[in-house]
């Protein structure tokens, strides 16, 4: 991949990779380890984690392992519910640090909002302004969260990972992050894997000569925000970053956003964990 194409310019100048691996219900051990390096070898130059995962060790030992240097791996993960509020947070991070055997994080993530979420969010200033992680973010915040947090923080954060694909596009959010210099990250990019299903994909996969989650992947690239596709098959891995070699036409783009509907994960405001 051309790196200068492919990523885009976080408000601090850091490049963040257009297209990321999710590694959420990878099994942590060699099965991690395994597809991260497939991953890496792949192409990908951003990874996906978060301490709920579980498989941060493995994930550490993937890029330790690849060929490709630390430095140029974009590498998140995210504090979790439990782990919230300002000393518990840099714990956290501590803790992830070691599991992930570097000394820094490319980006952390608040993986959800909570009421604890302003103190949090002092935490993961201090760790910014220590530069123990180049970029700082969060997760699962919605507008209003957002509002709230802009409010009472110094540096606004770089990144809002959401739920996003083409049956719930986001578009309100996408605006509202756009004009506040937020990049918007999306999971279950491939809608955890019911975008197979769905008529209108199996028809442009056929039209394109591209498989399904390459039409779905390269919608998101023309829309132009981060999305992180998660396999655990090397096959699926591969051809999952392969959408640079063709282009969905407008009219086709308009037709995708005819299929919106619900989210398929939890409401942010609603999450009983
Ligand atoms: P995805 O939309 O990436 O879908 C993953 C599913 O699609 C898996 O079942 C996978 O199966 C299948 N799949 C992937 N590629 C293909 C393919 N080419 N052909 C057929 N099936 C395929 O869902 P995720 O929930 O994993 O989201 C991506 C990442 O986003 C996560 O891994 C995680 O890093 C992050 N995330 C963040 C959240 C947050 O709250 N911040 C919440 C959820 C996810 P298989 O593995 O068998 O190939």
């Amino acid at each position: 991949m051309n790196d200068l194409e492919e990523s885009i310019e976080l408000r601090n100048g850091i490049p963040i990779p257009r297209v990321g691996f999710g590694t959420y219900l990878i099994e942590d051990g060699n099965v991690v380890t395994r597809a991260v390096k497939t991953a890496i070898d792949a192409g990908y130059r951003l990874i996906d984690t978060a301490s709920i995962y579980g498989n941060e060790k493995g994930v550490g030992r993937g890029i330790e392992e690849s060929d490709i240097p630390r430095e140029e791996i974009f590498l998140t993960s995210k504090v979790w519910n439990t782990e919230q509020g300002y000393e518990n947070t840099l714990r956290a991070f501590e803790a992830s640090l070691e599991r992930l055997r570097t000394d820094y994080l490319d980006l952390y993530l608040i993986h959800w909002p909570k009421p604890a979420s302003s103190e949090t969010w002092k935490a993961l200033e201090r760790l910014y302004r220590s530069g123990k992680v180049k970029a700082i973010g969060v997760s699962n915040f919605m507008i209003h969260h957002l509002e709230s947090l802009l409010e009472s923080c110094e540096i606004i954060p770089m990144v809002d990972q959401v739920e996003l694909h083409p049956q719930f596009p986001q578009d309100e959010l996408r605006k509202f992050c756009g004009e506040h210099g937020i990049v918007v990250e999306a999971w279950g990019p491939l809608m955890q894997g019911k975008v197979f299903h769905v008529p209108l994909m199996k028809a442009l996969s056929e039209k394109y000569g591209k498989k399904i989650a390459q039409i779905t992947l390269r919608w998101h690239y023309q829309l132009g925000h981060v999305a992180i596709p998660k396999s655990s098959k090397p096959e699926r891995i591969r051809s999952n970053i392969d959408i640079f070699d063709f282009e969905i036409s407008d009219e086709d783009m308009k037709k995708i956003e005819t299929l919106k509907g619900e989210r398929i994960g939890p409401h942010p405001d609603r999450i009983a964990f």
